[in-house]
């Protein structure tokens, strides 16, 4: 179970947008080779996030074909790390750590600031 997933409200901790808020439109797992087992599994040192309004660049995009409609000097957002950015916690509004338990017979995630559980049930 990860920590944060797609539709979550998150705060940057790092870099030069530090406290900014965005809801996470994607989530990208990083896959990676181990190359001692030569299997192929997720690595969490490489999953990254998209967050609307955070690490936004501008990018050059050439018309290729008439279905792409965004062409020119558009502004697109980059991957953000998932370990540069904190869950904002929906009860007391505050960048909080995530943990887990189990609540009836689902994990849940709650806020390690106030307790709440942040999953509905
Ligand atoms: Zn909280």
């Amino acid at each position: 179970m990860q920590k944060i997933k797609k539709g979550d409200l998150v705060q940057v901790i790092s870099g030069n947008e530090i406290g900014v808020r965005g809801e996470v439109d994607r989530v990208l797992k990083g896959w990676a080779i181990d190359r001692f087992n030569k299997r192929t599994g997720r690595n969490p040192d490489r999953d990254k996030l998209l967050i609307k309004g955070v690490n936004v660049r501008k990018k050059h995009q050439r018309p290729i074909s008439q279905t792409r409609t965004q062409t020119g000097i558009i502004d697109k957002e980059l991957p953000v790390h998932v370990s540069n950015v904190m869950l904002v916690c929906p009860n007391c509004d505050e960048a909080a750590r995530v943990g887990f338990r189990v609540e009836g017979d689902k994990k849940v995630r709650f806020c390690k600031r106030c307790q709440a559980t942040i999953d509905k049930i």
